[in-house]
């Protein structure tokens, strides 16, 4: 019999892909430029043209047979070195090459850690709202998502809860700052709380707690803040990095791991992250985009693009007004439905054919995520309409 979860999980299609596929079949109808897709986190800026420079010259240039064979599994060690120095660039944390795993992007990134950490029963906290796919690779690993909602309005922490959630078997937690899909930054306060927390908590229960840090958008942030990297504040720490966003690359899938020295047993840890990747069949990474990305070490797309999207919708919005959480980064906003359910919001929302994914499908009841990774002229065009759409609630 052909695994029923398996055939489950590729017949339902998420509530973000449905509405894409609606949002098609009205371009269809209605013409592309009278449609206002906010669905899909599908980067709108070009990749930097130094990515096609490199990959040119490395087509022309490094010899063929190297260029495009195996690298080692974990990924070739000039490019590991390359990433770990620009690791230790930024911060303190003493990165080394033989704690880097080069990648297929963050879900391969998460995939594999998540693999390397659980044993069957093992739970690992998810803080709400979250990137779904979370919890089909938490289940394929055999572990047990436990969701803890963020504080609504500000979407830090909350404590209290997640206290409450932390038991013998909690193996990890995961955390995503910038955030998909509230667009919300986790402060250095709330950082250093949830250290100390979990310190106490792993004495408390004898046991290793990890941090599993999704960083897809570390560098798509629009205001002058911090974005703290966990390895300088938590010890047992693992990055799960991705260049699908800060260099607008999602389709050719390069990444990385970085299990931080300071992890109880890092070295153990590392190989059971070869280990996953072995099991999980990712023998290594796209080796041109491994070399390509080695040489790209600082570098990302127009970001500006964002910020001009996120401040204009940011103020028409709250002009009209709609309430939404503080955007300091990725290119999500997450606004609240001006009626409790967010799927009828997002229904009504059709009328006036913006297409918003309602918070349900975070695990987050109230809100809507907008994408505004998209054209600046399709988000002027979209603005009255959004107007007319709150007036239905005056
Ligand atoms: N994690 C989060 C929070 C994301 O939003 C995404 C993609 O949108 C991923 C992971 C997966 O990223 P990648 O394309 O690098 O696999």
């Amino acid at each position: 019999m052909i695994s029923e979860k398996m055939t489950e999980l590729g017949l339902k299609s998420s509530v973000i892909r449905e509405l894409f596929e609606y949002g098609n079949k009205r371009k269809a109808e209605i013409g592309e430029e009278n449609v206002f897709d906010f669905s899909l986190g599908n980067p709108s800026v070009p990749a930097p043209q130094k990515v096609n420079q490199i990959m040119l010259k490395l087509l022309t240039e490094k010899d063929p047979v190297t260029l495009h064979g195996y690298t080692s599994a974990a990924g070739a060690m000039s490019v590991r070195k390359a990433m770990a120095d620009s690791i230790n660039k930024s911060f303190k944390v003493n990165a080394t090459p033989d704690l880097i795993y080069m990648t297929c992007g963050a879900a391969a990134s998460l995939t594999i850690t998540l693999n390397a950490l659980l044993n069957t029963g093992d739970e690992v906290i998810v803080l709400a709202p979250y990137f779904p796919e979370y919890k089909v690779f938490i289940e394929k690993a055999g572990g047990i998502v436990r969701v803890v909602k963020c504080r609504d309005g500000d979407f830090q922490i909350d404590f209290n809860a997640l206290e409450k959630a932390i038991n013998k078997n909690t193996k990890a937690i995961i955390v995503n700052s910038p955030n998909n899909p509230s667009g919300v930054v986790l402060s250095e306060e709330t950082i250093i709380t949830l250290s100390k927390l979990l310190n106490k908590k792993s004495q408390e229960l004898n046991t290793d707690i990890y941090i599993i840090s999704d960083e897809p958008y570390r560098e798509l942030v629009y205001c002058d803040i911090k974005v703290p990297y966990i390895p300088e504040y938590y010890d047992n720490a693992v990055v799960c990095y991705s260049f699908s966003k800060s260099l607008s690359l999602p389709g050719e899938r390069i990444g990385y791991i970085f299990v931080s020295p300071k992890v109880k047993e890092a070295k153990i840890l590392f190989a059971a992250v070869c280990g996953a990747g072995r099991a999980l069949g990712y023998v290594c990474a796209p080796s041109l985009l491994q070399y390509t990305v080695a040489e790209l070490v600082g570098e990302t797309a127009d970001i500006q693009v964002y910020k001009h999207n996120r401040d204009l919708l940011v103020k028409a919005l709250t002009n009209y007004g709609y309430t939404v959480a503080k955007p300091d980064g990725a290119f999500y906003l997450f606004v609240k439905s001006p009626e409790r359910d967010a799927t009828s919001f997002s229904e009504r929302a059709k009328k006036y054919e913006l297409l918003l994914v309602p918070s349900d499908s975070f695990g987050y009841e109230g809100y809507v995520r907008l994408s505004y990774c998209v054209s600046t002229k399709m988000i002027e065009k979209s603005l009255p309409q959004f107007k007319k759409l709150m007036d239905e609630y005056r």
